[in-house]
């Protein structure tokens, strides 16, 4: 018999598919690394794990403790389906704009979910930033992960992301292209792939035009979970050789292709790291493997990516659209 004795034990150990459509013509071999596939539903799977273990390693969480994050997206799940496991309570706050289905899937696995006001700065008592803050002072034996300065972010990419794709392509990887949201995923992975490859593997950021990777000052975009206004502590500005700027449109075009043509339903920012990849792809030659990290399923985005009607209100609409979505359908 082959089975895992707890789900958090499949964490990790995500595949690899070739991008035959997308990458036709091109001279490189084009990989994705497909992270939806990890039981929370994508790479954040990977740093709730080791922040948890690394926080009750030093003491910070005890059992029984609670853990408290101003979030509401992929690594809210990635965290409430460890403490489940591991017998945590947790508390996330996120702000009102966050859809009524996103917090019910926190619920869902046990967590509770204060909702505060969007419209209030961040310094605001009742903003979620202060909210959480707050909590985690009144709430006894209360931990917070913090994903934006945490340094096991990069280190559980650097020690399972990393390791994997340079196994997975027996150490044949010569490109890695990955969205920048807090810079865990391309800090970590990247320098382990630049460790062990002694220099040679090149790393390539994609960020939304904009946001401040590619030299922006944080100007609006609408890809998700990418891009940011500020310098995250978990980046590592030595890291990346180079950072590609993506347009929402661009963004959303090929993750719409990605669904149509490959199989792979999946994320706004997944479509912008492949975006990035195929423009890095086309200066590239045949001895050439480019892997290109997928973060997340599109299934939380079918209101918005792949609904017509929200992408013709911001201007979106591919030209060659059929007019047939996945909204209408639904
Ligand atoms: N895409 C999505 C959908 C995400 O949630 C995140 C995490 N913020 C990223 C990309 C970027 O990953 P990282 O935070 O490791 O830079």
């Amino acid at each position: 018999m082959e089975y895992a004795e707890h789900v958090i034990d499949l964490v990790g150990d995500t595949p690899l598919v070739k991008l035959g459509t997308l990458a036709e013509g091109l001279s490189p071999l084009v990989l994705a690394k497909v992270e939806y596939l990890n039981p929370g539903g994508s790479v954040k799977d990977r740093i709730a794990l080791r922040m948890v273990e690394a926080a009750e390693a030093s003491g910070e969480l005890r059992p029984g403790g609670t853990i408290v994050e101003p979030t509401s997206g992929n690594t809210g799940v990635g965290l409430a389906m460890v403490a489940q496991r591991r017998g945590y309570k947790c508390v996330f706050v996120c702000p009102d704009k966050v859809s009524e289905d996103k917090r019910n899937v926190l619920k869902a696995y046990g967590a509770e979910v204060v909702v505060c006001p969007t419209a209030v700065p961040p310094e605001h008592p009742e903003s979620y930033y202060s909210v959480s803050d707050r909590l985690v002072t009144e709430i006894e034996g209360a931990w917070k992960p913090n994903q934006y300065a945490n340094p096991n972010n990069p280190e559980s990419h650097y020690h399972s992301t990393g390791p994997e794709l340079w196994q997975q392509t027996d150490g044949r990887i010569t490109h890695f292209v990955a969205g920048v949201g807090t810079g865990g995923t391309i800090s970590g992975t990247g320098r382990y792939l630049k460790e062990v490859s002694g220099g040679k593997v090149q790393v390539i950021g994609a960020d939304p035009e904009g946001s401040v990777y590619s030299g922006g000052t944080g100007r609006p975009y609408l890809v998700e979970g990418v891009g940011e206004d500020f310098w995250p502590q978990t980046y590592d500005r030595d890291v990346a050789d180079e950072i590609i700027a993506v347009s929402d449109a661009d963004s959303f075009h090929t993750t719409r292709r990605l669904a149509g043509e490959e199989g792979l339903l999946v994320g706004g920012s997944c479509g912008m790291a492949v975006a990035a990849a195929l423009r890095l792809a086309k200066r590239l030659g045949p001895d050439d493997v480019v892997v290109v990290l997928l973060p997340d399923g599109g299934r939380g985005y079918l209101g918005k990516v792949f609904n017509d009607a929200w992408m013709s209100s911001y201007g979106l609409l591919p030209p060659d659209s059929t007019g047939a979505t996945v909204g209408e359908v639904l």
